[in-house]
């Protein structure tokens, strides 16, 4: 604010694309900021008045008023627990007993749900949970009344690195979400070393579809771009065709030079891209050429949706997309292939600067250093979590010597273009498959799979088998609605050793079932798709 006062930060496309600089991000802050430790702030006498990380949830629709509330309790002491509004009730009881909220921050929309949480709290365990209706010009007025506006920067303290921040809960992939606290350091460790990789400028104007509860919304996008004094669209949802559009960008509008996503947004975007007409394609294509920086992240990006996107001619305009890895955990792990040639399908680059990475061999209890060696990977540095709230056997559990075990398993790559990058595998709990004594990597088959012709979407998981341990089970989307498994095996008998190729199949319509972060729950999968007869 006080280098760029009159920048855009955000501009809410959510609400009638309201544009806020950064002079009035700050002071909206402020005013905020005071307002909550005025009100919920401590009053012992040794306190300095303000929220003593206190947990409070941030239930606001996507928008302005989520960043505003998350920089305003962080300013005022306090602990951000940032949920999405639109999750079922039970989700949010979860989330909001799990963090011992003590007040839910909400707009005017979410005001029913926060009333009927704070009822539950009270049913369930008698403890008071405040709730709080945020109102723009309420904030603005009173920030004008005690002259913040003009004095904000004065006003601002440096917030304390060994301070809790942020709760952000996992994706909830392998179980029940767990909250993931980090201290103030670690964020601004996770923020800046990403801001350097991917060498964000004032100049950048980032289009952001993510939702604002989980790291890519939050720590990937969001905090980076303000970090960098850089601009963010905030977008409600993603809508394919309008991301074309604003693409090719025809209302002189600042252009956007940077987007992010999960494999399905890509593939979302390939699948509206095709519904344009041949001329409208050619304007889409040559609009997203004109990005600085397209990353896909989450989940494993799909070898054919990446050469769709990066052939010539391609829907992406040639564009080639950035690959990265990381968790709610740790911040992102690695994703720094930065040179076009670097960006090789199936790697997700090196590790960035703030982390160290090792890959071990649980079995030989030793460190992997050899290339295409699977080991799991470990992490360790200023960026990494402190707990999982309320889980301290669980925290323990997941530490090895200091290093963080991130339960997803990887290789150094040997491949030419890669060498040295890492390559993920999968995880070890439900992607590595274990097949009469031989291990293999769902991901690597899936990718495979994907290659053949018709094939739309795919999960490959590991059935429970008296013989095998473990057989192959694949569930595909397909335009070919009378794929056998007999067919599917011979088809991928030129592809894949004997022992990788399916053993059972199970074809799905429309889409293999995906959470929000667009990840399959596998222990969920098998389930359905293969269930244990009895
Ligand atoms: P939960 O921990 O609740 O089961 P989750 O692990 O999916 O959920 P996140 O922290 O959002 O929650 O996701 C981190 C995981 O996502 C990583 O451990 C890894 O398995 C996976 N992941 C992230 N990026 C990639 C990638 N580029 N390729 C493969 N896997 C990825
Ligand atoms: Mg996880």
């Amino acid at each position: 604010a006080s280098a760029s006062p009159s920048s855009i930060a955000i501009t809410d496309l959510a609400h009638g694309g309201l544009a806020v600089t950064y002079s009035q991000l700050l002071s909206d802050t402020i005013s905020l900021a005071a307002t909550l430790v005025d009100t919920y702030g401590s009053t012992g006498q040794a306190d300095d008045g303000g929220l003593k990380e206190d947990r409070i949830c941030i239930l606001c629709s996507k928008g302005y008023l989520v960043p505003l509330a998350m920089l305003a309790v962080w300013t005022a002491g306090g602990l951000a627990v940032p949920l999405l509004p639109g999750m079922p009730l039970p989700e949010h009881e979860y989330m909001v007993e799990n963090s011992e909220a003590k007040l839910i921050i909400c707009d005017e929309k979410m005001r029913p749900r926060a009333e009927e949480l704070a009822v539950i709290v009270k049913k369930n365990g008698g403890r008071q949970c405040e709730i709080m209706e945020l109102d723009l010009e309420d904030i603005r007025e009173k920030s004008i009344e005690s002259g913040n506006g003009e004095d904000a920067l004065e006003g601002a303290q440096a917030l304390e690195g060994h301070r809790r921040a942020m709760m952000l809960f996992t994706s909830g992939t392998t179980g029940r979400p767990k909250g993931v606290v980090t201290r103030h350091s670690a964020l601004s460790s996770q923020v800046s070393a990403l801001v350097e990789a991917w060498r964000w400028t004032p100049s950048d104007n980032l289009l952001h579809i993510l939702p604002l509860n989980h790291l890519h919304g939050i720590t990937v996008a969001l905090l980076p771009t303000l970090w960098a004094g850089a601009s963010v669209e905030l977008w409600e949802k993603f809508d394919g065709p309008a991301i074309w559009r604003r693409w090719i960008n025809k209302e002189a509008k600042e252009p956007i030079t940077m987007f992010f996503g999960v494999p399905t947004v890509y593939s979302r975007l390939i699948a509206a891209h095709a519904a344009l007409s041949p001329e409208e394609q050619k304007e889409a294509s040559e609009g997203s050429s004109r990005l600085r920086l397209q990353v896909s992240g989450s989940a494993p990006l799909p070898e054919s949706v990446k050469k769709t996107w990066e052939e010539e001619g391609g829907v992406g305009g040639g564009m080639k997309l950035l690959e990265r890895y990381g968790m709610t955990e740790t911040g992102i792990i690695a994703g720094t292939g930065w040179e076009d040639a670097k960006r090789v399908k199936g790697h997700v680059g090196w590790p960035l600067s703030n982390v160290k990475l090792r890959l071990w061999d649980k079995e030989a209890d030793k460190e992997v250093k050899e290339e295409d060696v699977p080991g799991e990977v470990e992490v360790s540095g200023p960026g990494i979590f402190i707990e999982y709230w309320h889980l301290p056997e669980v925290t323990a559990k997941e530490f090895h010597d200091g290093w963080f075990k991130t339960g997803d398993v990887a290789v150094y790559s040997s491949e030419p273009a890669a060498k040295g990058q890492v390559k993920i595998l999968g995880r070890n709990s439900t992607d590595i498959i274990k097949s009469g004594g031989e291990k293999l990597s769902a991901i690597e088959i899936e990718r495979v799979i994907l290659e053949l012709e018709g094939m739309q979407d795919v999960a490959v998981v590991g059935i429970e088998d008296e013989e095998w341990g473990q057989v192959v089970g694949a569930c595909i989307v397909t335009t070919r609605p009378d794929l056998t498994i007999e067919t599917l095996r011979s088809e991928l008998r030129a592809h894949l050793t004997a022992y990788k190729i399916p053993k059972r199949l199970k074809l799905y319509e429309g889409e293999i079932p995906r959470n929000t972060m667009g990840k399959v729950n596998k222990k969920q999968l098998v389930l359905d798709a293969f269930p244990k007869q009895s």
